[in-house]
């Protein structure tokens, strides 16, 4: 068996054209114009290179983009005092704050202070609680996507057997919290688990979020299942002195049993900024007392 490659370069195009149609009709009927805010601390290439993504799909998406580049010595107490300035300006209907924070910073404090209905990542308390209770709320945008790629090629999660390898705040535990909402029966795996290949297997839905390179082998898959990849991972090319990107599955392997799976790159990682841009128009809805967004 060869899997259906889920294309979530495509898919990601898709979403985000479905927000900017939202966005037109927001402006057109209600004169509102959604606002993301990204701040970045310091110079990390890679985090550069994020929020250059995200700063040219708001715009593209007819959103207005506030960037805010403090440099890598700015205190916890002006990180803070710009958090606060962003939640009370009414033109900001998401903040993003792109992690990693340098250390004197402590991250979760800042994640805190964001108004939980600004919090487009989705990783403030009241959202993950939200979420963990079934509550309307801003969701993590990389278990977002990971949902939209699996619906892509399943009519129904229900009763499907899923297993997340992984059990971060910001992917593992949010994407499980969802899948039970897709009432899929749900195992969440991690470092402790014993005889992980064998619990891979049982797996309908497998969704690999662990941070290490091609980890999940061709023979954890159960034939037919949907493997959903969300490692990235920079590890050293064929040509000496450059580096490739590979996820935490296998990919040669696993594609010869699986039913679908995501590539890397080009699977997941698209899908987390589209998920950006529908929490933002989903949160300046809210803000404004309309009825949630079609997207
Ligand atoms: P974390 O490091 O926070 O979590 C990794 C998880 O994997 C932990 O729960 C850990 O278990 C588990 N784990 C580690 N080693 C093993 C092992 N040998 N067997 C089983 N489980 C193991 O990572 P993140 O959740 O932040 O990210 C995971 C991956 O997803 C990374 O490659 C990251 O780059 C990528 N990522 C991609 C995004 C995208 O947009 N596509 C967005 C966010 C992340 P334990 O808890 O026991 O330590």
């Amino acid at each position: 068996m060869t899997a259906t490659v889920i294309d979530g370069k495509a898919i990601a195009a898709e979403t985000r054209a479905q927000v900017a149609v939202e966005v037109a009709r927001l402006s057109r009927d209600h004169r509102v114009v959604p606002g993301l805010a990204v701040v970045l601390v310091g110079n990390n290439p890679a985090s550069e290179v994020y929020v250059g993504s995200k700063k040219k799909m708001t715009v593209e998406a007819g959103m207005k983009s506030f960037d805010h580049h403090l440099p890598e010595q700015v205190s916890e107490a002006e990180l803070l005092a710009l958090i606060a300035r962003l939640n009370a300006d009414p033109a900001v209907n998401g903040i993003l704050v792109q992690l990693p924070l340098p250390q004197q910073i402590d991250a979760q404090k800042v994640l805190n202070a964001i108004d939980p209905g600004k919090d487009v990542d989705g990783f403030h308390p009241l959202n993950a609680g939200r979420l963990a209770t079934g509550l309307p709320a801003l969701v993590p945008c990389t278990p977002l996507g990971c949902i939209i790629l699996a619906k892509s090629v399943r009519q129904s999660l229900a009763g499907l057997d899923a297993v997340v390898v992984g059990r971060s705040n910001i992917v593992g535990k949010p994407l499980a919290a969802l899948l039970i909402g897709e009432s899929a029966t749900v195992t969440v795996a991690h470092s402790k688990t014993r005889d992980l290949p064998e619990v891979c297997r049982r797996a309908d839905l497998l969704f690999a979020a662990v941070g290490r390179p091609e980890m999940v082998k061709g023979d954890w898959v159960k034939p037919g299942a949907t493997v959903i990849d969300v490692g990235i991972n920079r590890v050293p090319s064929a040509t000496p002195g450059k580096t490739r990107i590979v996820g935490d599955v296998d990919y040669a392997g696993a594609a010869e049993r699986a039913g679908a799976i995501t590539p890397v790159p080009g699977g997941v990682g698209p899908m987390t900024i589209a998920c950006l841009l529908v929490n933002t128009v989903r949160a300046a809805c809210a803000a404004h007392g309309l009825p949630a967004p079609a997207v």
